[in-house]
């Protein structure tokens, strides 16, 4: 098998207004960057913001093996095999950030012969987006030290700021540093920190930001201090917002590309999954809901972090409801569930499967709490045998649950035509009765212990006096009836990733919390979350490099 970039270095992409003219897009309403890539314009949103939405389906997957298990590719996938059906279907995912592409996990355009194409493009600059929500980022952190520098008329207390600078880059040397050093000219000495771009709040509001309008007040209402009296200094107050906002002004349009079969993907903002939301821009999704009668997404992590925060945060807040929910089961990560370490995956082994199992089990049960219909699907690997399949699908059916093998990384849309029938069945047959796990009414505390014993299946939660002062504090100030954005490990159900399977008899341990005002949900850290990540002894950029004719490898 050819490497992922191999295969796409061979696609012979359609120039991007075909893929456009596809959805009945004209030339001008979208903006080209280059032949292969283009922004949707304002003037297409009015067109079509009326029309009738298609429908939505969420891929989301079991607690996962460190690599992955394939939710990108069959989202890709899914989408390419609704084409060779002949359905009008559209995807719309995140943006890749650079981390991870010279980390370890490498790019995020799907795999094999399910993936988003210019694939060097998409994983390395794109269309500038992250660049311009790093600076507008920058840009208000330079504002605000100049403030204080200046004068400091809204008392900022230096030991209690908030906003951080950014990089789209895993660089642990920034995490902690030590800023104004020098003279009086160069401002007031102060511990700072770095965070990686996907992690900005900037990147959380992008993603959840109407339009203009919204993006500006969301803006306004990121708190990047405290001052001497204990009150949130905000971004309006520095009057950072317009700056900011025009930063972005092209940032907020979503991006169209397409997968190696010329389906239209929509590749919009890229939120971490862990102090945010994990989903593309909402404004991509409408976009794409309009466009087509079909539009896959997926939300990052497992189905106990992704799609607990996409149907909480992002479809409560935006008034989406998704139709169906396709959860990507792997056989090497039910058996990694199972106990079995990470170098003998490879190797049958159904005991195991039948251990692991029940991490399946328990993502099936919590998507049905939503009341949002589910397929299965095991992402099928090369060295999976059918003993293996078996055991899965017959556990599927027994459960009422509908089930397919999908094996769109080997073969592309036609590999993935039988999940494609299972979940055009159920969009037709089986109606999504959706509503979020917890009303917006619930104290933050109860929306937590919620999430922790209907999703995580713990026993309770316990707080450490931090979060306790920091909730109150919250609901004080009149955040309270904004949801949860849980920060968990995304290897177990519960906060403490060497517990896998479905563990029982546990608690969730609160560290702390803090408000995301701008984006509008109040993080809860569990367990440390890093939001600058490091690279690797061996990293990926290690094996990247570009020849004399400008083609590049190694990007995985
Ligand atoms: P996720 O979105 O769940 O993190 P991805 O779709 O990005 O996972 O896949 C992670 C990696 O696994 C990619 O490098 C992809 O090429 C590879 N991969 C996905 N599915 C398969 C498969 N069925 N067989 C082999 N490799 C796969
Ligand atoms: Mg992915």
């Amino acid at each position: 098998m050819k490497t992922d970039i191999e295969i796409a270095q061979e696609a012979k992409m359609l120039p991007i207004k075909e893929v456009a003219a596809s959805y009945g897009i004209d030339e001008d309403e979208i903006e080209l960057y280059g032949k292969y890539k283009a922004k949707l314009s304002d003037e297409l949103w009015e067109q079509v913001k009326d029309k009738k939405d298609g429908k939505l389906v969420l891929v989301t997957a079991i607690n996962p093996t460190p690599a992955g298990e394939g939710k990108t590719t069959t989202t890709v996938g899914l989408g390419e095999a609704f084409g060779v059906m002949g359905k009008k279907a559209m995807i719309a995912l995140r943006e890749p950030s650079l981390g991870p592409c010279f980390g370890i996990k490498g790019g995020a355009a799907g795999g094999g012969y399910a993936q988003i194409v210019p694939m060097e493009d998409l994983n390395l600059h794109f269309t500038g987006d992250f660049h311009a929500i790093t600076s507008a980022n920058n840009l208000l952190a330079a504002l605000m030290d100049n403030h204080i520098h200046q004068g400091n008329t809204l008392e900022i207390d230096t030991r209690q700021i908030i906003w951080k600078r950014c990089l789209d880059m895993n660089d642990r040397a920034l995490r902690n540093i030590v800023v104004g050093l020098g003279s009086k000219a160069e401002g007031f000495v102060r511990e700072d920190h770095f965070v990686i771009t996907v992690a900005s709040e900037i990147m959380a509001i992008l993603c959840l930001a109407d339009d203009m309008e919204d993006l500006k007040e969301r803006l306004g209402k990121i708190i990047v201090a405290y001052n001497y009296a204990g009150e949130p200094v905000t971004a309006e107050q520095l009057h950072a917002v317009g700056a900011m906002a025009a930063l972005l002004k092209d940032a907020l349009k979503p991006n169209l590309i397409q997968t190696l079969e010329h389906t239209g993907a929509i590749v919009h903002g890229g939120p971490f999954a862990n102090i945010a939301h994990g989903c593309n821009s909402v404004r991509a999704t409408k976009t794409a809901l309009k466009l087509a009668d079909i539009v896959v997404t997926e939300a990052g992590f497992g189905a106990d972090l992704g799609a607990e925060k996409f149907m909480d945060i992002k479809c409560r807040k935006a008034g989406l409801k998704p139709d169906a929910i396709v959860l990507v089961a792997t056989i090497r990560a039910l058996k990694y569930n199972g106990g079995v370490a990470k170098d003998q995956l490879s190797q049958e082994n159904v005991p195991a499967l039948e251990k692991g199992i029940v991490n399946l089990e328990k993502h099936i049960e919590n998507m049905q709490k939503y009341g949002v219909p589910v397929v299965v699907t095991l992402n099928s690997f090369l060295p999976d045998t059918e003993a293996e399949y078996q055991f899965v699908k017959k556990f599927c059916e027994e459960r009422g649950c509908e089930f397919a093998l999908s094996e769109v990384w080997e073969k592309g849309g036609k590999g993935g035509v039988e999940l494609a029938e299972k979940v055009l069945y159920t969009l037709e047959n089986k109606e999504s009765k959706f509503s979020p796990i917890y009303p917006d009414d619930m104290g933050l505390k109860e929306k937590v212990e919620t999430v922790a014993r209907e999703i995580y299946g713990a026993e309770g939660v316990t707080y450490a006096p931090a979060a306790l002062r920091a909730m109150k504090k919250f609901e004080e100030m009149g955040f309270g009836n904004l949801p949860v954005c849980m920060a968990k490990t995304q290897y177990s159900l519960s906060d403490d990733q060497t517990k896998l399977g479905r563990p029982e008899g546990f608690e969730i341990n609160v560290r702390d919390a803090y408000v995301s005002a701008g984006a509008g949900f109040v993080v809860v850290l569990t367990g440390a979350i890093m939001t600058m990540p490091g690279l690797p002894k061996k990293p990926a950029a290690d094996g990247i490099d570009i020849n004399k004719d400008g083609i590049i490898t190694g990007l995985f």
